[in-house]
């Protein structure tokens, strides 16, 4: 992208309207408007007797701040020692012609990046805007979408959902899936409440199995059937070493007793995280470690068979079910929303 700042653009009479995004921007955008570009009806009725299509400017008040935050490109342009940047700079203000953007679908980008939400239109009219973007700005903006749940996250969703960027929205959702704890606040965003649904309850889904897995688990561990393959007093000990880790751990990451739904506050990706920090001991793991795994005092039942003991790796196991739990947090496909 190149800019050229041009001095003493010439006003005219009849143009698509001006637009300030921020009362206090520092930046005006001059653009090129052609009229049988202007399609949207409420700037088509301040005109009226319109015959020529000559290029007219349309000037948006926008912040520089916004603009940094929103793309590298701007970014570069305004922070480094390019020229632009040094106006900016040195006099606190700057007009900057874009002549070759379209200004319809920029001030519907620039209303999402200042959060005027309220003024992008809906799926129908967004149609051109996504073909102009789809090679252009939009992926520019794209090398820096966040890789984690941030404050931002929800305007990356909002703008890939009205670009229809399928795998970036694929990418936010899932990111919010797995990180959310239940509250999100879209700030009035034109982002559908099926969505924010969807993934509330994918969140809630895979938040209740591993609740279930943990308490079966548990309850298998109260049951009188000894659950380790050892012989009298030592299955015994084991099982209830096995059931006290199970209890204290869920305890102490607020799993126990069980917390019914929504789930407020608990995220997948923490409770996966304190999942990975629980200890579960068994008598097993200490009498294979002193004695080696076919130990000399012949109450293992595989002693003989020469085969490893069953009774070791639950925690390994509760892991591997966390893990394919959080396969099934891989985000939403935009088609499914989009009619
Ligand atoms: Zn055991």
């Amino acid at each position: 992208m190149h800019f050229v700042i041009e001095r003493g653009i010439v006003s005219h009479t009849i143009r698509m309207e001006d637009r300030t995004f921020d009362p206090n921007g520092d930046i005006t955008l001059i653009m090129r408007s052609h009229l049988e570009d202007d399609q949207t009806s409420e700037r088509t009725t301040t005109t009226e007797s319109v015959i020529e299509s000559t290029p007219m400017h349309v000037r948006m008040l926008v912040s520089s701040k916004h603009l940094v935050l929103a793309s590298s490109v701007f970014g570069a342009m305004l922070q480094g020692r390019f020229n632009e940047g040094q106006t900016l700079r040195s006099a606190g203000y700057l007009e900057l012609p874009l002549p070759d953007d379209d200004p319809v679908a920029f001030s519907i980008l620039l209303d999402v990046i200042h959060g005027h939400t309220r003024k992008v239109p809906h799926k129908y009219q967004l149609q051109e805007v996504v073909e102009v973007f789809s090679d252009g700005w939009v992926q520019a903006l794209s090398r820096e979408v966040p890789a984690s749940l941030t404050a931002d996250l929800i305007h990356w969703l909002c703008i890939f959902w009205v670009f229809g960027q399928s795998d970036k929205f694929k990418l936010m959702t899932r990111i919010m899936e797995r990180e959310s704890g239940g509250t999100i606040w879209t700030e009035d965003l034109p982002i559908p409440p099926a969505v924010l649904d969807a993934i509330e309850n994918k969140r809630q889904g895979v938040i209740a199995s591993a609740i279930s897995m943990l308490t079966d688990l548990i309850t298998n561990y109260q049951n009188s059937t000894p659950r380790c393959p050892r012989s009298g007093d030592n299955a015994f000990k084991c099982d209830a070493m096995v059931l006290g880790a199970l209890i204290k751990s869920s305890i102490s990451i607020g799993l126990w007793p069980p917390p019914a739904p929504p789930f407020t506050g608990i995220s997948f990706c923490a409770l996966s995280g304190q999942i990975h920090q629980m200890k579960v001991p068994t008598l097993c793991d200490t009498i294979g470690q002193t004695e080696g795994w076919y130990g000399s005092r012949g109450d293992y039942p595989y002693y003989d068979r020469g085969e490893l003991p069953a009774h070791i790796g639950i925690k390994e196991s509760i892991e591997a079910s966390f893990r394919s739990l959080e396969d099934q947090l891989c985000g939403l496909d935009i088609s499914t929303f989009k009619a």
